[in-house]
């Protein structure tokens, strides 16, 4: 089962409030379906309602994924005003079917939600994962 520690869930909400109006984007990776390392990437769509990876800071990180020897687990963005589920686009555009997609919700302030999705072939998929500490 995938498992996330959970000092990567706090950056990633951490990321999310930070951006916020604006949506963040990231990469997370690790071994044995452990995620263990964060990459937070830039947002260089200019529509807040979007995000769009720094292309060349796409291509470092998983340069530098391929160096720490670690694999390449899963994709999170945030929705700033809308729940965490895939947008049409995001399912359009989800290029890697093997991976998590995360998606942290900030419609509650208070208690952002994050849940993570498999996205095969158009096909949304929600993937339960466990926090370990
Ligand atoms: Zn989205």
């Amino acid at each position: 089962m995938l498992t996330i520690q959970h000092r990567i869930v706090e950056e990633i909400i951490a990321h999310a409030l930070q951006e916020d109006p604006r949506e963040c984007c990231g990469i997370l990776a690790g071994k044995d379906n452990l995620i263990s390392r964060i990459f937070k990437l830039t947002n260089i769509q200019k529509d807040p309602d979007r995000y769009e990876m720094d292309p060349k800071e796409q291509i470092q990180t998983f340069e530098e994924i391929e160096r720490l020897n670690l694999e390449l687990l899963g994709i999170y963005h945030s929705h700033p005003h809308s729940p965490p589920y895939p947008s049409p686009l995001d399912i359009m555009r989800a290029f890697y079917p093997t991976i998590a997609f995360f998606i942290i919700s900030l419609l509650d302030r208070e208690k952002p939600e994050l849940r993570s999705f498999e996205i095969v072939k158009k096909k949304v998929k929600e993937k339960k994962y466990r926090v370990i500490p």
